[in-house]
């Protein structure tokens, strides 16, 4: 064998080591291909993770991009919008979700951008009636519906998202004429059971949602909610009804994810990381269609391996990072005690593995792009246009005739007519 004399190479890919069983490197020898499921991933499994086997079984790894069942996501949980598609190019994008593209020539049809914004509408009135009905939660659909529905995660950075809600609250209170437009911020997703940070969380949306409400200086501009029991039949009813993508997650962290292609097939804007899919998504609508921001992968991974962050760097220099910091760590939430000193001693004490406090700038700058971009309706609209013309790729029907091609080497046929709409 070509490596046997390589120390390295024998340490990295042993199955037994250190008294554990490597599951991961146990896979890779039992199997015969192995793939990232977006671009970045598959090359940080080559380059990173995995690069001692990459050189060992070079031939195994490929990537395949994740994607989605459009016939779910789209066909079946928006059928408002799937009824404008269809009268605007024809039945055939169900089968062909590539068809999507024929969206493209309407980028000018000021009526179909407008009933595209009405069908948007329509859903945000669908969502807001279910979440009365289930939760006794009033949402206002003629505010802007910005979304974060996933698993609760320290890598996904939902406390990223909750320190803007408070940057937000603390500007309505300071300079009130400077908040412009009225948010709505929706949460969803679930926290594993033994999983304590995902926990207070979720606890910290709860309780800056019930602090904003009762406060009358913000609570007209401002409205958070949680919803719990995350699901996929709750997802039908949510991504359709989004008027921003919340995929904020650390680069480099984020496989793929699957939220941001459901978000983007039902004409949401995407506010997120260069991570996972979203680096995909970039490449199909282009840098003006998508809103980046932050670290990228590269950085993040230089910064993890020179040990050169200091969060306090950030927490001196920048005042409104400060400011939302310490409201962790103060009365500014009442009764809660020590409640979230968890959340402010994974950022000051055990140093920010997520990058938050360093990203924190560059994501608020970005989110007020897209606010002020959302007074400009019909740019919007063109947006939220080209993202669903171009997300034919992310079907599952690419994703799943790209296994029968190259991993399983079957023939790939489609079944017609097993869905009605
Ligand atoms: C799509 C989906 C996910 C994955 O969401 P990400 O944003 O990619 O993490 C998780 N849970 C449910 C119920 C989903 O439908």
């Amino acid at each position: 064998m070509r490596f046997m004399d390589d120390e390295e190479v024998i340490r990295n890919t042993h199955i037994l080591k250190d008294g554990y069983i490597w599951m991961a490197n146990l896979a890779i020898i039992g199997s015969s291909s192995v793939n990232g499921v977006a671009q970045l991933h598959t090359k940080i499994l080559k380059n990173e993770v995995f690069k001692d086997y990459f050189r060992v079984f070079g031939y195994k790894f490929n990537n395949k991009t994740n994607g989605v069942n459009h016939r779910r996501f789209l066909l079946a949980a928006n059928p408002k919008l799937s009824h404008l598609i269809t009268e605007a190019i024809g039945p055939n994008w169900k089968e062909d979700a590539g068809e999507l593209k024929k969206l493209h020539v309407l980028n000018n049809d000021d009526s179909f951008l407008e009933q595209l914004f009405k069908v948007k509408h329509e859903n945000k009135c669908r969502l807001a009636k279910t979440i009365k009905t289930n939760y006794g939660l009033i949402l206002d659909p003629q505010s802007i519906f910005d979304v974060q529905v996933k698993r609760i995660h320290a890598y996904k950075r939902q406390l990223l998202n909750v320190l803007k809600i408070m940057y937000l609250y603390n500007k309505g209170i300071n300079e009130p004429e400077a908040l412009s437009g009225s948010q709505t911020f929706i949460f969803g997703g679930k926290a594993a059971p033994g999983y304590h940070y995902a926990k207070t969380v979720i606890k910290l949306i709860n309780t800056l949602s019930h602090k904003i409400e009762h406060d009358p200086r913000v609570n007209q501009k401002l409205k958070v909610v949680f919803l719990p029991n995350f699901n996929v039949s709750q997802g039908e009813l949510i991504y359709p009804a989004a008027d921003i993508s919340e995929q904020i997650s650390t680069a480099s962290k984020e496989a793929s994810g699957t939220g941001n292609m459901k978000f983007m097939m039902n004409g949401a804007l995407t506010l997120g990381t260069l991570d996972g899919a979203n680096v995909e998504i970039k490449e199909a609508v282009g840098e003006e269609n998508i809103f980046i921001f932050g670290l990228t992968a590269d950085q993040v991974l230089d910064y993890t391996r020179s040990g050169r962050y200091k969060p306090w760097d950030e927490y001196h220099d920048n005042s409104d990072v400060r400011t939302c910091v310490d409201q962790l760590n103060s009365g500014f939430f009442d009764n809660m005690g020590e409640e979230f000193r968890t959340l402010y001693d994974s950022l000051m004490i055990y140093n920010d593995e997520f990058f938050i406090l360093k990203d924190f700038s560059s994501y608020l700058k970005m989110h007020e792009n897209l606010q002020t971009l959302y007074r400009y309706q019909k740019d919007w609209n063109r947006i939220s246009l080209t993202n669903i013309a171009n997300s034919g790729i992310f079907s599952s029907d690419r994703t799943i005739r790209e296994y029968s091609d190259w991993i399983w080497k079957i023939r790939y046929r489609t079944v017609n007519s097993i869905y009605s709409t």
